[in-house]
């Protein structure tokens, strides 16, 4: 059996839904094919992560449809502290000196996943197929389609790979990525506290890996604990009291009491780039483009923003009654967003390279960054709108 769609989108993730929403407004008969069940992935044990949702990709979330559905379970970041390891020497950030507006939101991906799925149920044109297991990929100068294991083909003018860092239509694709390992694992988990964290987002670059505390909604934080491979089923296995104090260490007294709430989670890390964001009739979106540290908390933020360029691309290009996987959507594309995931890339790389050891002159030079960016205030601002996704933020 053969299906025909304008787009077909792999990978029903937060991308991946995103892009299907931001099409769909045009009319646009759309297919999200995911390989997992969906319901599984709306459950709370499924993967523990929230992301920083910056502000710029909150108007992403909002002009789509799906931020009303999640707004109750995000939490503002009004402060953004950064400190490098035991010494003095921090920057903070606070939201009022660029704004009313607050930096971002934390909120827990389940809500997030949860909310596009509630906004793509409005609307009759997307189609979502789950538990789709890809056998083959086509492609010619017309269409291009999927077919999987039981014989059933899906065709449409564009295919738009959504389907994460492993992604399988880039490697059926053939298209090549730079990718490193950094030999680091996340730790995630909940931690719940008696004293309230009033909306700051602490991040702490210790010699041994970053560790961020980031507010959650009611007396709630999520931690991301980044620590060496080696070290990491030490700290995964430790009793919970134990877990308690070593994260007390890392974080002091300001949460008062602390208890971990839910399960602990760990994510190895990994850098990986595209070559190539487009194929004939195929373009790469979101963590199958581009997967970065998390030191920023920026991944999931620039996979917002690739939906937003093609997005815009498509709709323009349909508009004017032309074919939406031509070959000038596909380079307009990757033109566009190349910049923006390759120097996030490099940020990140480089701040965790700068930050994870306790070499004594890069110690130096870094507390004189943090304490130079901290006593120049243009320079300041410029790093907050980037927290924020946003290039210029006015005071409405
Ligand atoms: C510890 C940690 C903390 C993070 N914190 C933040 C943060 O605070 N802020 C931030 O912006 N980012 C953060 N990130 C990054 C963020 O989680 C990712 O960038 C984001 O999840 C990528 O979304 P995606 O939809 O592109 O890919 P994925 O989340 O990987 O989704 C891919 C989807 O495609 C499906 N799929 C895969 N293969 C196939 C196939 N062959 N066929 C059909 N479907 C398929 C998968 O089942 C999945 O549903 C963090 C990452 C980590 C590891």
């Amino acid at each position: 059996m053969v299906k025909d769609f304008d787009a077909v989108i792999v990978g029903a993730g937060l991308v991946g839904m995103s892009m299907a929403l931001s099409l769909a407004k045009t009319g646009l008969k759309i297919a999200v094919i995911e390989r997992t069940k969906i319901s599984s992935q709306l459950d709370a044990e499924f993967d523990g992560r929230v992301s920083a949702i910056a502000l710029g990709s909150q108007y992403i979330l909002d002009d789509i449809g799906a931020w009303e559905f999640m707004q109750l379970y995000a939490e503002p970041i009004l402060d953004i502290r950064v400190s490098d390891g035991a010494t003095p020497f921090f920057l903070h950030y606070d939201h009022k000196e660029v704004g009313k507006n607050p930096f971002g939101y934390i909120i827990e991906n389940r809500y997030t996943r949860y909310a596009l799925h509630q906004a793509a149920a409005l609307l009759p044109n997307i189609t979502l197929i789950e538990n789709f297991k890809i056998k083959t990929l086509f492609q010619n100068q017309y269409n291009a389609s999927i077919t999987r294991d039981n014989g059933e083909s899906i065709t449409a003018s564009l295919i738009i790979a959504a389907d994460g860092k492993n992604s399988q239509i880039r490697e059926l694709a053939g298209i090549k990525a730079t990718h490193w390992d950094y030999k680091q694992t996340a730790i995630v988990c909940t931690i719940e506290h008696s004293l309230a964290h009033n909306g700051l987002a602490q991040e702490r670059f210790l010699p041994i890996g970053p560790f961020a505390v980031l507010p959650m909604t009611g007396n709630r934080s999520s931690l991301v604990w980044v620590e060496p491979n080696d070290r990491v089923k030490i700290y995964m296995d430790l009793p919970e009291d134990e877990f308690v104090q070593e994260i007390t260490e890392r974080i002091g007294g300001y949460l008062g009491d602390i208890r971990t709430s839910g399960k602990r989670f760990s994510y190895p890390l990994s850098m990986l780039h595209a070559k190539k964001y487009s194929a004939q009739r195929i373009a790469f979106i979101g963590d199958a483009a581009h997967s970065i540290h998390p030191i920023a908390g920026q991944g999931v933020n620039l996979g917002f923003r690739d939906v937003a360029t093609l997005g815009e691309l498509i709709r323009k290009q349909y508009k004017c009654g032309l074919d939406i996987g031509a070959e000038n959507i596909l380079s307009d594309y990757e033109k566009l967003r190349a910049v923006d995931n390759l120097s996030m890339i490099a940020i990140t790389d480089l701040l965790n390279r700068l930050f994870s050891n306790n070499i004594l002159p890069i110690r130096t030079a870094r507390d004189i960054g943090l304490w130079t960016v901290g006593k120049l205030p243009v320079v300041k601002r410029i790093f907050m709108h980037h927290a924020m996704g946003i290039k210029k933020v006015g005071n409405a």
